[in-house]
């Protein structure tokens, strides 16, 4: 019981900050401008970075980032997928110490039944 707790409070406090957090995906397209003599027309495209995100209601939201920008984002989508891994762990963590509580309860209203020699009103 004790080692949960301790993994649960570890794994809370080795967290990136929460208000810096982006769900979604940093992707890299190549486009063509359409702009007579560009280079694009003839080489692989004018790079463009964006970050894609799929809502709730199932629609993509797109936004181009300018250079400077992809930094800071890639590191946002990462705190993101810290935060989601802690919560899988800490709820990993949650349901070992249900089992575990569940079962000091258990192990307790049979020795409160021995006691008695009948069934708590509550169970
Ligand atoms: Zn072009």
């Amino acid at each position: 019981m004790r080692r949960l707790l301790d993994r649960r409070r570890r794994a809370a406090r080795s967290l990136p900050p929460f208000e810096e957090v982006l769900r979604g995906t940093v992707l890299v397209r190549h486009l063509r401008c359409g702009k007579p003599g560009c280079h694009c027309a003839s080489d692989e495209g004018h790079k463009v970075t964006y970050l894609s995100v799929t809502l709730a209601d199932g629609k993509t939201e797109q936004i181009s980032l300018p250079k400077a920008l992809v930094p800071v984002v890639k590191r946002w989508v990462g705190n993101y997928h810290a935060w989601r891994k802690a919560v899988e762990k800490v709820s990993a963590i949650n349901r070992d110490l249900l089992r575990e509580q569940r079962a000091k309860e258990r192990s307790r209203d049979r020795s409160a039944r021995g006691r008695s020699g009948r069934r708590s009103p509550n169970s």
